[in-house]
């Protein structure tokens, strides 16, 4: 078999873990209305959700829909923050308990399906989705949780930027404030505001500084026109990336608005791009990389980027510490928001084996986990309760664990850049190898054939945790004066 030996076990696998065709049947027209009801269910819940929003003066009340709310906690303002939140969490309350059935009866039911197909673990299904191994996924915990207080220290400055000892729930999204003047993470770095031609030339810089052969690959997509990134009436928002095998070319969707969030768009839009080119000669059946490894090449090409910018010199301090402020609060965000999705979820399945949780028992578990995982860094009364409730990822019906695979690609593609940054040029034709064999094999063996590293110890992942000290450092000696 070959090459094709990991994707045959595969499919042998998947069909081990099947029920006999007539009760597989009957699952598969139960589930329309039973599991994915659940789902459509909390869809259409949540959609119709709004909540009372108290501006900060006090005298302005107004209804927001739901779907707002990401956008307020994102806000420069602490206490509009902090309003969005509270507001939106009396909202979730009053459809908690609808909610909770919800996701006992998804939960339930999968822990019966995984029961009668002869799934020995609820972690499995995820697992093979992704690609990875159970080890690979504790080796990467244990990582994560050793180097804890990394991102939470990250979070203590944060804090004290605010005037506190500890973040709140609501602060994880907000910007990096230098002493309680202008926001450094919106404001100075969405004033750069640099036009397209400018956005282009930074990013053809970068990679050419880093990586002449992504450099020549995005210098063909400008130039055959592949980006279509013009703004006009009635263009949907977002970005992505598609990619033909037939004809071997890419095609990117974005609208650029001029910021440098728009900028970083384009270089992870190209990334993505450049995974589709290096798996060109791949055959067809193994060209179907899973979700952890789908985001490796366009972090990488960000990650790039962002390097590239943080030594431009004609960047100010200001400008520098955003840039730093926002990839340590995204690190924050897949390292310990993430880890809490996952162990909430963990625990949820092993506890509803043995029976339904309440409302009030979710909240419980919940809040005990974001405070085990953030540690000292969340303030022990700014936790988030009706987390579980508000994150739409755990009323997914078709996908369970819709969170570690985050985590995963995001540390391997630093851990990757790390290597990149150490051994120099002759890292690329491995990383290249690496990209091309990712819908080939289970991700620590494509990983150890092609990087030579062990994804099931936890140091490769130690590694990539601990690149991010540098910036760290970086940051506190720009906002150190300040302080
Ligand atoms: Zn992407």
């Amino acid at each position: 078999m070959g090459e094709l030996t990991y994707r045959v076990e595969r499919l042998a696998r998947e069909a081990s873990r099947t029920m006999d065709v007539a009760r597989e049947g009957l699952a598969a027209d139960l589930a329309v209305d039973g599991l994915h009801a659940w789902g459509r269910l909390y869809d259409s819940v949540a959609s119709g959700l709004d909540f009372e929003m108290v501006w900060p003066d006090g005298e302005k009340r107004e209804r927001v829909p739901m779907a707002q709310r990401r956008a307020l906690l994102r806000h420069a303002d602490r206490r509009v923050r902090e309003a969005a939140f509270a507001g939106g969490n009396e909202a979730w309350k009053s459809v908690r308990d609808v909610l909770a059935s919800a996701l006992n009866a998804i939960s339930g039911t999968r822990l019966t399906l995984y029961q009668h197909r002869g799934v020995g673990h609820f972690l499995d299904v995820a697992l093979d989705d992704g690609a990875i191994s159970a080890a690979s996924l504790e080796a990467m915990f244990a990582a994560i949780e050793g180097e804890a207080e990394l991102p939470r220290s990250f979070l203590r400055r944060k804090a004290s930027l605010l005037g506190r000892e500890s973040i709140a729930w609501y602060d994880l999204e907000g910007p990096l404030l230098r002493d309680g003047g202008p926001p450094m993470v919106c404001g100075e770095i969405e004033a750069a505001s640099p036009s397209w031609e400018t956005a282009v030339e930074m990013v053809r810089g970068a990679f050419g500084a880093a990586y002449p052969a992504l450099q020549s690959f995005f210098d063909r997509a400008i130039e055959r026109r592949w980006v279509d990134h013009t703004p006009r009436p009635g263009k949907q928002p977002g970005a992505w990336c598609t990619s033909s095998p037939v004809i071997q070319q890419s095609r990117v969707f974005m609208t650029y608005a001029a910021s440098m969030s728009d900028v970083s768009t384009l270089a992870h839009e190209i990334g993505h791009g450049f995974h589709a080119h290096t798996m060109r000669h791949v055959r067809p059946l193994l060209r179907g990389y899973p979700m952890t490894l789908a985001e490796s090449a366009s972090t990488f090409a960000e990650l790039i980027l962002n390097e590239s910018l943080l030594r431009d010199e004609r960047l100010g301090d200001g400008q520098r510490a955003a840039l730093l402020g926002a990839a340590l609060g995204d690190a924050s965000i897949f390292l310990l928001d993430i880890t809490t999705r996952f162990r909430f979820e963990r625990a949820l399945y092993e506890r509803r084996a043995s029976g339904e949780l309440s409302a009030d028992e979710l909240d419980a578990l919940m809040v005990q986990t974001q405070r085990e995982v953030f540690g000292d860094a969340l303030d022990p009364e700014g936790v988030d309760p009706l987390f579980w409730a508000s994150k739409l990822h755990f009323f997914i019906t078709s996908v369970s664990f819709y969170n570690f695979p985050y985590a995963f690609g995001y540390l391997l593609s630093r851990g990757m850049r790390a290597m990149h940054a150490r051994e120099g040029e002759a890292f690329l034709p491995r990383y290249e190898r690496f990209l091309q064999r990712s819908g080939s094999d289970w991700a620590h063996r494509v990983a150890k054939q092609t990087l030579g590293v062990d994804l099931e110890q936890p140091d490769f992942w130690r590694d990539a945790i601990r690149s991010l000290a540098g910036p760290l450092e970086q940051l506190e000696a720009l906002i150190a004066p300040a302080a």
